[in-house]
């Protein structure tokens, strides 16, 4: 027995390359421009529930945060929960200690029955070409602009879900919480050459094609979709840095309950297409302050759970 999920977009098995893969702005204004496709961005902002809302019988209470990068202890309380998600940049550099510290705070909350995150583009360290690359470079003694990583002892590198100890890592993998399906994964759009970047177009889609099609209930990506609480802040003007091809894929192939995401810290936020919910849960602001609330929601449990 499915669960009742409202489809509002006509199902697809298999997504193409966008052509405007490369420009969201561009995108998201031909969308809305055809009366075809123009229900693709009716985004209604939804307000999220209260910190203090009872829990309810039948569900299974959600707490996100993302984009903590090193400042966690400054978050001293969360609140209550079943299910804990991070959806990446949880440190600076992916160092050892702050991978450390981090696995050590997020096993001080004994309240949540399960801990899940993804990378996001500030762990280095989890992105073996970055490692390798680095390796490389010590090596023949070149200059590298990683060079700090040098300071991650290569087993820590190799066997960081080990490090992670005290909660779930997922990379291109899905893991169940009472019958609710949940995937993530760390991929995002090239920008200054950090972790798991990938080029939009063809690299990246070919890594949301991992992505089942068949049900999964809750996506973690670190990016944003475009057109989804992707908008970066200039001095005079906005821009859209959502991946499209994601946004394809979320839309009108996966058609997950909520894609949760940080990334853009300037977009924290919580809005609706009408069949997904897309949350932003960044905690650090557009100035890299660590200010952001956790987002939390309740999922009704599957009846053949
Ligand atoms: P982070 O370094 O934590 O991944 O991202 C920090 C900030 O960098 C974001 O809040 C955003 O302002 C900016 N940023 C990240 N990725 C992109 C991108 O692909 N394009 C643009 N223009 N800015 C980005
Ligand atoms: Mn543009
Ligand atoms: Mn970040
Ligand atoms: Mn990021």
């Amino acid at each position: 027995l499915k669960m009742d999920h409202t489809t509002k977009f006509k199902k697809v098995d298999t997504i193409s390359v966008d052509p405007l893969s490369e420009d969201p702005d561009e995108f998201i204004d031909q969308l809305v421009k055809s009366t075809q496709t123009r229900h693709r961005h009716q985004v209604k902002q939804i307000s999220p529930l209260p910190l203090d809302t009872p829990m309810k019988e039948g569900h299974t209470r959600f707490v996100c945060i993302s984009d903590t990068h090193g400042e966690h202890r400054k978050l001293e309380s969360l609140p209550k929960g079943d299910v804990l998600l991070h959806c990446g940049d949880f440190t600076d550099l992916g160092k050892q200690k702050q991978v450390e510290d981090f696995n050590e705070w997020i096993g001080s909350f004994k309240d949540f029955k399960h801990k899940i995150i993804i990378g996001g583009n500030h762990e280095l360290s989890f992105d073996p070409k970055i490692v390798a690359e680095v390796r490389r470079r010590a090596l023949d003694r070149t200059f590298c602009w990683y060079e700090y990583i040098n300071k991650i002892p290569p087993a820590i590198t190799d066997d960081w879900p080990k490090v992670l100890s005290n909660c779930v890592y997922l990379q291109d993998a899905e893991v169940s919480v009472n019958g609710i399906r949940i995937y993530g994964c760390p991929w995002n759009p090239e920008f200054g050459g950090w972790g798991f970047n990938t080029k939009r177009g063809e690299d990246l889609l070919s890594k949301w094609n991992k992505i089942p099609g068949d049900g999964i209930d809750i996506l973690m990506t670190h990016c944003p979709p475009a057109g989804f609480c992707d908008q970066v802040e200039h001095y005079q003007w906005e821009e859209r840095v959502g991946c499209v091809d994601l946004m394809n894929t979320v839309q009108l192939r996966v058609q997950p309950k909520y894609h949760l995401f940080g990334h853009i810290h300037e977009a924290y936020g919580y809005v609706t297409d009408g069949q997904t919910n897309y949350i932003n849960c960044s905690y650090v602001d557009r100035k890299r302050r660590p200010c952001n609330l956790p987002v939390i929601f309740d999922f009704p449990n599957p009846p053949d759970a």
